[in-house]
């Protein structure tokens, strides 16, 4: 219903489609759920005398005189008004047509809304730049009965929006009380309707209720969601799969490990060996801060599937880390496990991986492909889960002949709300401390002026045996000015420092090319390697120790974080400078200012979370799901705690589900 095509229930005009599709608001849920950015109170005359400091207010009045002064180069407009208290009031407007002056003639009615600020040296309210309406002389103005919404962009006029609206209730339905489909401890703003809340949102008539009515449909949102997983979750745990018992081979390959397993690291081993031992497909989460050594883990499950004779796939986001992957597992399992990598480029192993002898697959979105035929794959493993939809962890899945047990990995810490509700279907386990022996990344800030003398100081440590990354940002959609970014920048450093090895990848580098700069930066024989973000997730090279980025203040606080962790893997210390350009917006200080303080990669989720919002920290724009409409964190994080309390009365389950069911097959599927 909410995902239904507005123009699939009701009749408009060829102009209001026009309008709508200028708008790019196609479902009833674009305009149902496009909730007002802020309310102006038009329902009743404020006496001048009255007026609060700040505090916007109509006005009606008449004009006494206008005038226009010179100030700072241009002309400033200035009027006197005055109403029935006898009292007077200023307007100011900086920018105006001279049409404008021209109607504020001596004596004519208007209506004013602004917000008054008062001016001490003329002792007077003063509204820059007001709403005004004229009024004809004897008129008595019509002022309507609800509060204005001011929508952002002011995409459609408000009679269409209305008859969207209208159409939307129709349904009987929507005027049941909430709480009346609940059973528990309902809390009071459930007792709006569905319509009754949209209402006091879309028109209210008294502000203070609003908050309410925007919890009453956000918990119905959550409530639904957690009808959803919980039902995948129960589908799962009827599904069959094969289980997956220890085996000799992974303890052997835990024994020839050259460092001991941290203890988180064991225990969310264990929790895996014993959901793989089940004959139901696990379905769990593995998170860990950057670094915190998730890779060996996620190889040790997979061996444990390979030594009950399945094959094992690890699916990476990028190219650079499939390869690194790759030799990471070659060079731990040697001749005991079969490895191969499949990515876009390389495709040498299909023939491998369709007659099972290629044990473990480590590819890239390549190993969704058509063409992959796998002999008898019963693991997948998905490192860096953010980066990949639903949808291609069930495309895998239809490769399989039977249900796959499966591991995804973050280290993207996710904020308990978000944990709770965008894995509730999950199980998780976490690696809650770092290797021992590392030492906290020193991060330091730096204006982009400064970039010279920072060069030569980089120059100087390099020569002094430490590697660095040179991060230039990545501009969306422009693989040109990508690769100009990047050479402007080997340019100066080469330059600089003639006497270093300095070389680049970008996202267009070809796959020889960059394998064979990587392996030379592993082994120290490149001292810079400047990069766009492709590095940004997962490389590992441990001798790296200090990391520059340019235009930090772009990024968001999670990126920055794992774009950090490419150092401080070694026991060295290491250093990570942020350069910014200036001037910077008092959100981005705030930003930069955290990273200098923490390396709690939690702590910067949360931030990032009430700075920028669930989408940036979920990587939605990657995978294309927008998961809520009406929940927003961190503002309905309170909401979970009333959703523990209730439930839904079978019989509206149904309704529910409809309601707010998308129509996309993705989800489905
Ligand atoms: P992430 O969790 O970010 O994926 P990695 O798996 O890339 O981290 O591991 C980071 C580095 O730490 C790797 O070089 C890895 O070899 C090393 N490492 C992993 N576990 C341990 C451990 N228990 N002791 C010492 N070093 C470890
Ligand atoms: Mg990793």
């Amino acid at each position: 219903m909410l995902n239904q095509e507005i123009t699939s229930r009701l009749k408009l005009t060829a102009l209001q489609k026009k309008a709508l599709q200028e708008a790019h608001l196609i479902y009833f849920r674009d305009v149902v759920l496009d909730y007002p950015l802020r309310y102006e109170d038009h329902t009743k005359v404020t006496a001048i005398q009255d007026l609060n400091d700040g505090e916007p207010a109509l006005i009606w009045a008449k004009v006494v005189r206008a005038t226009t002064q010179s100030g700072k180069g241009r002309e400033i407009l200035k009027a006197t008004i005055q109403d029935d208290s006898g009292e007077y009031a200023q307007i100011t407007h900086f920018n105006f047509y001279p049409a404008l002056l021209n109607a504020f003639q001596a004596g004519r009615s208007l209506i004013l809304y602004g917000k008054p600020k008062w001016d001490n040296f003329r002792q007077i309210y003063d509204f820059s730049h007001p709403k005004i309406t004229w009024l004809d002389d004897a008129q008595i103005p019509q002022l309507p009965t609800t509060i204005t919404p001011i929508y952002w962009g002011d995409k459609i006029k408000p009679a269409l929006r209305n008859k969207i609206l209208e159409a939307f209730f129709n349904e009987e339905a929507l005027h049941q009380p909430f709480s009346a489909q609940l059973t528990g401890d309902c809390p009071d703003y459930a007792h709006y309707s569905f319509a009754e809340a949209l209402q006091i949102i879309h028109s209210p008539k008294d502000l203070n209720v609003i908050p309410l009515a925007k919890k009453r449909i956000a918990l119905e949102e959550l409530l639904n969601h957690r009808q959803a997983l919980l039902l995948k979750r129960l589908t799962r745990e009827n599904q069959e799969a094969v289980p997956l018992p220890k085996q000799a081979l992974v303890e052997e390959i835990l024994a020839n490990l050259p460092y001991q397993l941290t203890a988180g690291q064991k225990s969310a081993l264990w929790e895996i060996q014993g959901d793989l031992s089940q004959n139901r497909p696990m379905f769990r989460l593995l998170q860990g801060d950057v670094g915190a050594g998730k890779t060996v883990v996620a190889l040790l499950a997979c061996v444990q599937a390979i030594a009950n004779g399945k094959q094992a796939v690890l699916l990476v986001p990028t190219e650079i880390l499939a390869e690194q992957h790759y030799a990471s597992a070659e060079k731990l399992f040697g001749t005991k496990i079969q490895t191969v990598l499949l990515t876009g480029k390389n495709k040498k192993a299909l023939p491998e991986i369709e007659n099972g002898t290629a044990q473990l697959i480590i590819g890239t979105h390549a190993v969704f492909q058509e063409k992959v035929q796998y002999h008898d794959l019963a693991l997948m493993v998905i490192d860096e889960q953010h980066r990949f939809g639903v949808a291609q962890r069930e495309h895998l899945q239809h490769k399989a002949k039977q249900h796959l047990h499966q591991l995804v990995m973050t280290a993207t810490p996710i904020p308990r709300s978000l944990a709770q509700t965008q894995f509730g279907d999950l199980a998780l386990s976490v690696i809650g401390e770092l290797p021992p022996n590392r030492l906290p990344i020193i991060t330091t800030l730096l204006p982009a002026e400064r970039r010279e003398a920072l060069i030569r100081r980089v120059g100087v440590n390099c020569r002094n045996g430490r590697q660095a990354y040179w991060i230039c940002p990545l501009i969306e959609d422009q693989a040109e000015s990508n690769k100009q970014n990047v050479q402007r920048t080997i340019n100066q450093l080469t330059e600089a420092l003639p006497d270093l090895k300095i070389a680049q990848i970008h996202g267009q580098t070809p796959q020889a090319e960059r394998q064979a700069i990587m392996n030379d930066f592993k082994n120290g024989e490149i001292q810079i390697l400047v990069s766009t973000t492709v590095i940004e997730v997962g490389v590992d090279v441990a001798n790296a120790s200090l990391i520059l980025i340019e235009h930090a203040e772009r990024f968001g606080l999670a990126q920055l974080h794992q774009l950090r962790g490419r150092v401080g893997r070694g026991t060295e210390q290491s250093y990570c400078v942020l350069i910014y350009q200036q001037p910077l917006t008092e959100i981005a200080e705030t930003r930069l200012q955290l990273m200098t303080e923490t390396q709690d990669g939690f702590r910067l989720a949360e931030a990032d979370l009430s700075l920028r919002g669930a989408g940036d920290l979920l990587g939605e724009n990657q995978s294309g799901e927008a998961l809520f409409y009406a929940v927003e964190f961190p503002r309905d994080e309170p909401l979970l705690d009333d959703l523990k309390k209730i439930n839904i009365l079978p019989e509206y389950q149904l309704a529910l589900s409809q309601r707010w069911q998308k129509n996309t097959m993705t989800e489905n599927t």
